[in-house]
């Protein structure tokens, strides 16, 4: 499968005591350990595949690419990295930036420092050495002082336990460990179960090749056209004449992303012109459609408009009337599950080979056959199935390792009724621990590569301070643990996003806490807290 490199295992790397050990080798894991280095502390780095990349390296399905501006989803720390690459498309695609992550681990020679092809299982810490204990797959024993999480809030999947999958003699493929070789679907009836931003990505490059494909929709999502295209040089120049400036507006919106965004409430317009703005958004493609006006997600009677124009948008496209009227989201808030950024998606179920099936009602997909998928009553015969169900999001991957703080408790009691932490960064009861761009942060609401530099740089500061002041321990406090719940939760409050079912609450996970898990306070005044800790001789932390 995907992950598995066909040559010899990486080997394992000497040493076994450092500063500090970071787990995960994607954007945010890749960029901490270069600066941990840069500050002259010892680091390794620990990664389950055989390659950097993280999420661009696991998720290669056919039409994944960021729904960020290639141009703004990238690093800023290296003028002259930012200013030498050359962003091809407006939307890159996943093997553009996994070339491009491969390229700065080059040209900052990461590599040396990461321990390929190995699961970081357990980690302990030593309350008398005040440093963790980390246990691998490979059977290695290491420490250090600091553990460093940057294993990614979308890169535990969530398969759905779906009856008779042993019998289905077809293959099946997951858009989250997509094999690295190209998968041929050439004359195959192809099955794809979820209708989120991986699905709608894959579905419609599939039906261009497939014999047959046949969708399995539960929920309809709100797809906007990408509007992808090439990248001129000469907007290519313009952004690099000033890519500092970008990036300082970018600071000061809560997405940490600059695009067209209006902030006026869609009631205060007439209906004309709440149409000409959907239109013009629509038009320039992408998440800049949740710029349209500054309440759509805040507001029902606001968010019902959307509602109606993207019934209009879907009929206008979409030539069967009931394959239109099941694509068409009616009680579905508009934004509480990410806005999906499509490319030819609607236009796909106009094509002859294209069937959609609605499992919306009780029992869903009731099993796999042996020959493919009965649901409704009905068999469906497939050649190959591909899954695109998305992740056990924001918390999966931290509460997959067996973290154990102070007193021997874990991670998952910690957690259980929610991710609480402070600032996003650290949790009472696990000294010396901290997660990169995850639950408590601006993280999934943001430009996660920025976001994950504004994590690794507030960090890196906090050890330096440390090593200066010669301190063995940093750890949240309860009582500011407790204040910044309390601030995640009364932002949540103000959007809609937290009423409704989507994987920012968890509910798609069978018996996880329902909590809006990430910090949609905007990133302005959330880098403005971070800034008063740091300032305050890091205010809510207890230094030992
Ligand atoms: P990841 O890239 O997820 O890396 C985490 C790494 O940790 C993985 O390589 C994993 O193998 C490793 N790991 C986890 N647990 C362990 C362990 N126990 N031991 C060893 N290694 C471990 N965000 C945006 O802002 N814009 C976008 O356009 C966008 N597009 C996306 C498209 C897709 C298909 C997906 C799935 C997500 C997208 N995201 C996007 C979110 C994306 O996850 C982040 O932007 C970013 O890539 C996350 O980087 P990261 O380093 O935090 O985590
Ligand atoms: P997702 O948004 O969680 O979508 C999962 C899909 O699978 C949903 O349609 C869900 O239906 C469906 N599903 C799950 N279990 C099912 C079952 N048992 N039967 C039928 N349907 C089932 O996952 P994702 O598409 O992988 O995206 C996750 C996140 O990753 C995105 O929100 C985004 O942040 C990021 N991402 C970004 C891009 C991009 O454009 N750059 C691309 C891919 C991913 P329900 O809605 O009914 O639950």
């Amino acid at each position: 499968m995907a992950a598995e490199s066909s040559g010899p295992r990486s080997p394992i790397l000497p040493g076994s005591r450092f500063d500090a050990i970071v787990v995960g080798a994607g954007f945010a894991g890749l960029y901490m350990l270069y600066r941990l280095r840069k500050l002259g502390f010892s680091a390794r780095a620990i990664e389950a595949a055989p390659g950097v990349g993280g999420t661009w390296f696991w998720n290669r399905y056919p039409g994944a690419r960021c729904d960020f501006e290639s141009m703004q989803y990238c690093y800023q720390f290296d003028e002259a990295l930012q200013q030498d690459w050359e962003w091809k498309e407006r939307f890159a695609s996943q093997p553009e930036i996994l070339a491009y992550i491969e390229h700065v681990s080059g040209r900052f020679d990461l590599r040396r420092d990461i321990q390929f092809e190995t699961r970081v299982r357990s980690a302990t810490f030593d309350e008398t050495a005040n440093e963790w204990a980390v246990e691998t797959d490979r059977g290695q024993s290491l420490r250090a002082q600091f553990f460093i999480m940057g294993v990614g809030c979308l890169s535990s999947a969530n398969p759905p336990a779906l009856p008779g999958a042993e019998a289905f003699g077809g293959k099946v493929y997951c858009t989250w460990k997509w094999p690295h070789e190209k998968v041929d679907f050439s004359g195959q009836r192809v099955g794809v179960i979820g209708t989120g931003s991986s699905g709608v990505q894959a579905i419609p490059l599939i039906a261009e090749e497939a014999g047959h494909l046949t969708v399995f929709q539960r929920t309809p999502n709100y797809v906007v056209p990408a509007q992808n295209r090439a990248l001129s040089p000469e907007e290519v120049a313009a952004i690099k004449a000033d890519y500092r400036g970008l990036r300082a507006r970018a600071r000061q919106l809560p997405n940490l992303y600059v695009f067209s965004r209006h902030t006026d409430s869609a009631l205060s317009v007439s209906d004309e012109e709440r149409r000409a703005r959907f239109e013009a958004q629509w038009v320039l493609g992408g998440l800049q459609f949740l710029g349209a006006f500054g309440d759509l997600t805040t507001n029902p009677e606001a968010n019902k408009f959307i509602t109606q124009f993207w019934r209009e948008k879907i009929s206008g496209i979409v030539k069967n009337p009931m394959t239109a009227d099941l694509l068409t989201p009616k009680d579905e808030i508009f934004g509480c599950k990410r806005l999906v950024s499509g490319n030819d998606y609607y236009e796909t179920f106009n094509r002859a080979n294209f069937s959609l099936v609605d499992v919306s009602g009780e029992g869903g997909i009731e099993r796999l056959t042996a020959s493919g998928i009965r649901a409704g009553g009905q068999d469906y015969p497939l050649d190959a199935l591909v899954l695109a169900t998305g992740f056990d999001a924001m918390t999966g991957s931290v509460v997959r390792i067996d973290i154990r703080g102070r007193g021997g408790v874990t991670i998952q009691d910690a957690w259980r009724d929610g991710p609480g932490n402070f600032i996003g960064l650290a949790v009472h009861g696990f000294p010396n621990m901290f997660n990169l761009a995850g639950p408590g942060g601006p993280s999934v609401l943001a430009n996660m590569v920025a976001c994950g530099e504004q994590h690794v740089e507030w960090i890196s500061d906090c050890l330096v301070f440390m090593r200066e002041k010669g301190l063995a321990s940093v750890e949240a406090t309860a009582e500011a643990q407790k204040a910044w719940g309390e601030e995640v939760a009364a932002a949540a409050k103000t959007s809609l996003r937290s009423a409704c079912n989507s994987w920012y609450v968890g509910s798609n996970v069978e018996g996880k806490a329902r909590v809006f898990m990430p910090y949609i306070g905007g990133f302005p005044r959330y880098e403005a807290f971070c800034n008063r800790v740091a300032a305050e001789g890091y205010e809510g932390f207890e230094l030992r």
